[in-house]
């Protein structure tokens, strides 16, 4: 069996046509992350015992045919800012090192329910924030393309394994671009679902009003089934959708001709890598060869996309991040300790790394009383401007196409003395947060040996559209089955 190359499809089709036992693939993927981990680093836990417990059961529903779902018996791996009970979930901070919560993450129930298979917990950017997963407080996760670079973030450990075959899907999570920034990276598809579509009980929170869990693997056939498997109204997340969740594989296969596809033209301005801008116009050409009607649109307040997005996130992750001081979860440093005030600033001082410091201060100013009304307030304002923006460009368009990055995987080192420029490589995913729309990351190319991803943006709930593009795309186009140069 070659591991490497197998899709969720293909697993799910050997599993039902008994060519293999749930027991059999996941020892199987076992093994090959204690093959190739080692040097890709992108698994902080794993949890073999929960896993070959959960394979057990999921044959046991293969072999009556009983209750059987597309992910019964298929193995996969979870960013590690979603709690799993009784399994350590750390954000990747030393705060959260020994925490083990008490429950799960709907996300995670409803994989459990669906027969899915944990194998264990990804490494990240601490409490997501990063863009190359070097702000994990353990180890960067390296990139499976070129363990000199970075996999992306802060989604890395998720994009990493989902590329490296060591595991048939991951769940990440996208404030601001973490699934679809690492999946461009890594050459992997990946959906930042609409805000809403997916409960985010059980989800440490970096910024509440942008959080959204979202897929990442190998093809859209794989990512449209398991958002169908995690997506719904959720009574624990009010925040959760009352809409019904469409069947999206049943939608792929459909035409695309007649659709019309929009090309922001603030997206295309100089500064981006030339063979990312070649791959994103490769990629326009096919669409047009696919019968789409290809239309400039204008999304007039993009540069203020990245600034309100950091505003925004500075501020609630700041009043998130509040909890963690010492008395209910995680690290608590009380020797030498005069007071509880000593503690929590003990502990905090100790358990959070110089990314999360420097963006707790940040949000404590732009909240302040003085700064609150030209900061907050004012990216608050902002923010329904970039929503209006989409809304007017989708009353002529279908979906948007942009680049994830304007770059391809950067170098491990290569941007961690200048948080500023590690924020740059964030500006053309982190719009669609406080935007709240859906967007999917699909590969589209190389540039100098290092994949290129492209995002197509849709509709508030309209994730249906996003998948139909992908797959039409993937139906004609083999990016996505390139694999990178490992064992
Ligand atoms: N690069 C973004 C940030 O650092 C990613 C956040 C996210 O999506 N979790 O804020």
């Amino acid at each position: 069996m070659e591991l490497s190359s197998l899709t969720l499809r293909s697993a799910q089709e050997m599993l039902r046509s008994k060519q293999i036992s749930s027991v059999e693939l996941t020892q199987a993927m076992l093994d090959r992350i204690r093959k190739i981990d080692p040097q890709i680093q992108a698994y902080v836990t794993v949890t073999e015992d929960v896993a070959l417990e959960q394979a057990r059961r999921a044959d046991e529903r293969l072999a009556t045919s009983e209750n059987v779902t597309p992910l019964t018996g298929i193995p996969f791996g979870v960013k590690d800012c979603l709690s799993t009970k009784g399994v350590r979930t750390t954000c990747s901070s030393k705060i959260l090192e020994n925490y083990v919560p008490q429950y799960n993450a709907t996300v995670i129930d409803k994989l459990a329910d669906s027969g899915a298979v944990m194998l264990g917990k990804h490494n990240m950017d601490e409490f997501g924030m990063g863009s190359s997963c070097e702000n994990s407080a353990y180890f960067p996760t390296r990139n499976p393309w070129d363990l000199t670079r970075v996999p992306g973030g802060s989604s890395g450990g998720s994009a990493a394994a989902a590329a490296a075959g060591l595991g048939l899907f991951s769940i990440g999570e996208d404030t601001g671009g973490s699934v679809r920034m690492p999946a461009g990276f890594c050459n992997v598809t990946g959906l930042k679902p609409t805000y809403g579509r997916v409960s985010r009980y059980g989800l440490i929170a970096l910024a509440s009003s942008f959080d959204s869990i979202g897929p990442m693997a190998r093809e859209v056939y794989d990512v449209a089934a398991v958002t169908e498997a995690i997506a719904g109204l959720d009574k624990r997340d009010s925040t959760s959708s009352t809409l019904p969740v469409p069947q999206y594989t049943q939608s792929l296969g459909k035409s695309v001709k007649g659709m019309k596809l929009g090309i922001p033209k603030e997206y295309f301005v100089a500064g981006m890598e030339a063979g990312v801008e070649s791959a994103i116009h490769k990629a326009i050409q096919q669409f047009e060869a696919l019968g789409m009607e290809i239309h400039e649109v204008s999304l007039p307040h993009t540069k203020y996309g990245l600034p309100v997005y950091y505003l925004i996130l500075f501020a609630e992750a700041s009043a998130n991040l509040a909890r963690f001081d010492g008395t209910r979860f995680g690290l608590s440093v009380r020797d030498g300790a005069e007071d509880v005030i000593d503690v929590y600033l003990r502990t905090r001082a100790a358990g959070f790394g110089d990314e999360v410091k420097r963006r707790i201060m940040l949000g404590a100013y732009t909240l302040s009383a003085g700064y609150y009304d030209a900061y907050y307030l004012k990216a608050q304002k902002v923010r329904t401007l970039l929503r209006q923006d989409f809304e007017q460009a989708f009353e002529q368009v279908d979906a948007l196409i942009a680049p994830t990055c304007p770059t391809t995987a950067f170098k491990i080192g290569e941007k961690t003395a200048d948080p500023l420029e590690m924020y740059l490589s964030d500006i053309y995913v982190t719009a669609t947060n406080p935007a709240g729309i859906p967007s999917l990351a699909v590969p589209c190319g190389f540039s100098q040996g290092m994949p290129v991803g492209m995002q197509l943006m849709g509709k508030h709930f309209n994730e249906e559209t996003l998948f139909q593009i992908g797959h039409a795309y993937q139906q004609v186009t083999d990016w996505h089955k390139q694999l990178p140069p490992l064992g």
